[in-house]
């Protein structure tokens, strides 16, 4: 589940090429019988720009998620300047081929596409990448959509204006869950592995830490527990371990739910994939909106592996970078256990203010183990 976001990468640089060489071929046959209409070049063009764009950028976007080119946002003076000046050359050179027919200005409008495809991709953050995957998925479906109209085949270009309108719709709702623009997503440079450096406790602020047996034996006593699953769950595949968890406590008579942010982990229905997956029963998964009410009535609260999700410096701290994106209100509940390694931040790199709350112990290690050890002493 984890890879997914580079197979998917990699699947789009596949349609981007494909549309690429659609568009050289069907040229080359048009040509070589003197049947080039003005309305099949600007097909061409169109579904040739954005196929390179999109299968350079897809291969640099499975480089930087699957760690083969470094994650770090490449940024240098001048860039969007170049950018802007290749974008507009690019044109320049479709517009020139539209009006001639020539295989020159074809040939070099889409060279130049490549190159844009990956001087877009390679100012921004590997972490931010998840983003440009949905918003490459969208340039997929656009440039097999131009594909279609090229092959004048309708399945294509339906199913093509699906995926580009879907792609579209997607990324949107991924900016506006982490309450950021696309334009900043792009240009932003924001999330870098590297910023996840491991934290020091800020001066006057202390963090507590209990072990897995403290958590069990205030779970078993709990009437009412909500499970928190991110990134961590999933990077540890601690999900099974966490249904026996359930399993337990549900046959103890606790009443236990799941409460799933919508960009929790790193792609959105990343958390209920898992939890399905591990059969974790539909009704006492809870989206945010459903289950942020809750929090003050619970007991205790099981954050597994999240971390951004529940920082309430989204609420507080207007400098954050994370100010404004929704939460899931953990901080209001009565006790909660922290389960995760060290205390590095997540995704955004900003530390997380929970911690430092009185009603907050971190419970340290990896999710799957720290699981398996919270079963074992429940049973
Ligand atoms: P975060 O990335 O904020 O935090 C995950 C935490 O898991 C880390 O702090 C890490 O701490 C811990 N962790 C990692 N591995 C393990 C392990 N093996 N065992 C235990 N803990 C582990 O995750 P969230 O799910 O809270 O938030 C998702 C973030 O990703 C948000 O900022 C969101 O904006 C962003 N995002 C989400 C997308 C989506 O569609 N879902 C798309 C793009 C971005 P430690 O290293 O100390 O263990």
């Amino acid at each position: 589940m984890t890879a997914m976001p580079q197979l998917v990468a990699a699947l789009h640089s596949f349609v981007g090429l494909a549309a690429v060489l659609v568009a050289f071929g069907t040229f080359r046959n048009h040509a070589a019988i003197g049947h080039l209409d003005s309305l099949l070049m600007a097909e061409l063009a169109i579904g040739s720009f954005i196929g390179a764009i999109t299968f350079t950028g897809s291969v640099i976007a499975f480089g930087k998620l699957q760690g083969v080119i470094g994650s770090a946002p490449l940024q240098f003076a001048g860039q969007h300047w170049l950018n802007l000046v290749l974008a507009l050359a690019m044109l320049a050179l479709g517009v020139h081929f539209f009006l001639t027919g020539g295989l020159l200005s074809f040939g070099l409008m889409t060279l130049l596409a490549f190159l844009l495809g990956v001087l877009l991709i390679v100012p921004i953050g590997g972490a931010d990448m998840p983003v440009v995957v949905s918003m490459l998925n969208s340039y997929s479906g656009w440039a097999a959509s131009a594909t279609g109209f090229t092959l004048g085949n309708e399945l294509l270009i339906i199913t093509g204006a699906l995926v580009g309108a879907s792609g579209a719709i997607l990324s949107y709702i991924m900016c506006r869950a982490m309450n950021r623009s696309i334009i900043n997503v792009i240009f932003g440079g924001f999330g870098s592995d590297e910023s996840a450096e491991a934290q020091q406790v800020p001066e006057g602020m202390t963090v507590k830490s209990a072990a897995p047996e403290d958590a069990a034996f205030m779970l078993e006593n709990a009437g009412r527990v909500i499970v928190v699953p991110g990134y961590g769950m999933a990077v540890a595949q601690a999900q099974h371990a966490v249904a026996e968890l359930y399993s337990l406590l549900d046959a103890a008579g606790v009443e236990m739910k799941f409460a799933i942010h919508p960009v929790a982990g790193r792609m959105p229905g990343h958390m209920n994939v898992l939890l399905a997956e591990a059969d974790i029963p539909y009704d006492v998964v809870f989206e945010m909106e459903g289950i942020n009410p809750e929090f003050p009535t619970t007991d205790v609260v099981l954050v597994i592996g999240a971390n951004d999700v529940t920082n309430p410096a989204a609420r507080t701290d207007k400098a954050s970078p994370i100010y404004g994106m929704p939460i899931l209100d953990v901080d209001r509940a009565h006790q909660v256990f922290f389960v995760k390694r060290s205390l590095k931040p997540g995704y955004a790199g900003v530390d997380n203010l929970l911690f430092y709350q009185d009603n907050c112990s971190l419970v340290f290690g990896d999710a799957k183990k720290v699981c398996e050890q919270l079963v074992q002493a429940l049973s």
